[in-house]
């Protein structure tokens, strides 16, 4: 059955998410506001996702039966996280459709198999090499020139498993810092000198009932620290044939993937001004947060239109918006001081119910509105730093 021609999955109807992180709860929520039923599927339990669905599976993702089991109570089924292991979709995919397909999971979760997807479709990419053992090093690195950007192919995420090489020796040090099991591949990447990261959150839904199949919010500017992103700010400061560059770059990855769902796609602009794609997900984005507040739909609505084959929302920003990350860093005084930041009037608080704040773990974000992103990026940060002012003025 192809899952673009599927009848649509109306209101009332139960949704299945593999994974119980915060991107799971925002879905859940816009599900549930729309009517609909969600049940998550992950191996621990009063998880983010859990808290605000109206069921918790608790079992491992290679628990196969019980995959089969959670499909066969749900409608649909849809994923938070694209590490879920392909025969985990495959599996729930035999009771229920799996939207995007698993087909999507394989080739993002992977950055040897998306780089080389991406360069084979025409799609712009820094070069690359892939790197099975040691011994391919010098040969990737007279490739793709130095400085470069070695980086674990699989299960890496936020920038872990990664590091700059400048030098040809500091190359197998890295290759053997990054601690791969004996099989496990790398890729080495030319180091992008760039102006600017952006990210372009793009929904393809199934194209039945008419109305918008195609859509994606305007560019949305990131700033990473320590490799985590730490804030966003739209719109991007792009000129306008960029922003239409990175649109039609996201369309273009969304129908060449055959993806039914939201995608991201996160690029860089480099100084002269090209744009090259750094990253897929095949999924709501962190970066996209700030549409909860700030867009005509957000992007988990957007989801949720998109896998249930219903007309996709519009995405004009409606205004300025900025968004901080909350790690788990800002508890190592203690608990933050929340009022000091909702102080801030148009200041919104998103926590995702997560118990044990951990260095470098997301716990929530700040979104902030303004007349200008400048503005609005001022406001979250001060936001932020009021989260945590107080004790810092006590201590002085
Ligand atoms: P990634 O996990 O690939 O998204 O990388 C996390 C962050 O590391 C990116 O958002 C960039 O800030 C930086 N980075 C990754 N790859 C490169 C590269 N090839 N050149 C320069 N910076 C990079």
């Amino acid at each position: 059955m192809s899952a673009r021609r599927a009848a649509p999955v109306l209101p009332g109807a139960t949704l299945g998410v593999l994974g119980s992180g915060q991107l799971g709860r925002m879905f859940t929520i816009a599900a549930r506001r729309m009517g609909y039923r969600v049940h998550t599927f992950s191996p621990e339990d009063d998880t983010p996702t859990g808290q605000v669905a109206d069921r918790e599976v608790c079992a491992g993702y290679d628990d196969l039966d019980a995959v089969r089991d959670f499909a066969r109570g749900v409608d649909l089924v849809t994923f938070e996280f694209e590490n879920v292991p392909a025969g985990t979709a495959e599996a729930a995919a035999e009771h229920a459709p799996v939207r995007p397909a698993g087909a999507v999971l394989h080739t993002t979760q992977n950055r040897l198999r998306e780089k080389s997807f991406l360069a084979g479709a025409g799609f712009p990419v820094t070069p690359f090499a892939a790197i099975r053992d040691a011994a391919d090093l010098p040969a990737a690195i007279a490739a793709v020139g130095l400085p470069a950007v070695l980086k674990t192919a699989g299960w890496g995420y936020d920038g872990k498993g990664q590091a700059v090489i400048r030098a040809p020796a500091e190359a197998e040090p890295a290759f053997r810092g990054l601690g791969l099991p004996s099989g496990a591949e790398a890729i080495l990447e030319a180091f992008v000198d760039f102006a600017l990261e952006v990210s372009v959150v793009a929904a393809r839904g199934s194209g039945g009932f008419g109305g918008l199949s195609a859509a994606e919010f305007p560019p949305i500017e990131n700033r990473h620290h320590r490799h985590i992103l730490d804030l966003s700010l739209a719109p991007a400061d792009l000129s306008p044939r960029l922003a239409r560059e990175a649109a039609e770059i996201a369309r273009g990855i969304l129908a060449a993937l055959d993806v039914v769902g939201v995608l991201c796609v996160e690029l860089f602009v480099t100084r002269d001004g090209r744009l090259l794609v750094n990253e897929l997900a095949p999924r709501p984005h962190n970066s996209g947060h700030l549409t909860v507040d700030a867009a005509a739909t957000s992007q988990f609505e957007q989801q949720l239109r998109a896998i249930c084959g219903l007309p996709l929302g519009a995405t004009d920003l409606l205004r300025p918006a900025a968004m901080a990350n909350l790690l788990g860093d800002l508890w190592d005084e203690g608990e933050p001081d929340w009022a000091a930041a909702l102080a801030f009037p148009e200041v919104k608080l998103h926590l995702y119910g997560k118990a044990t704040p951990r260095r470098g773990r997301k716990m929530g974000h700040l979104t902030a509105l303004a007349g200008s992103r400048d503005e609005a990026l001022s406001r979250v940060v001060a936001a932020r730093a009021a989260l945590v002012g107080r004790r810092v003025q006590a201590a002085r």
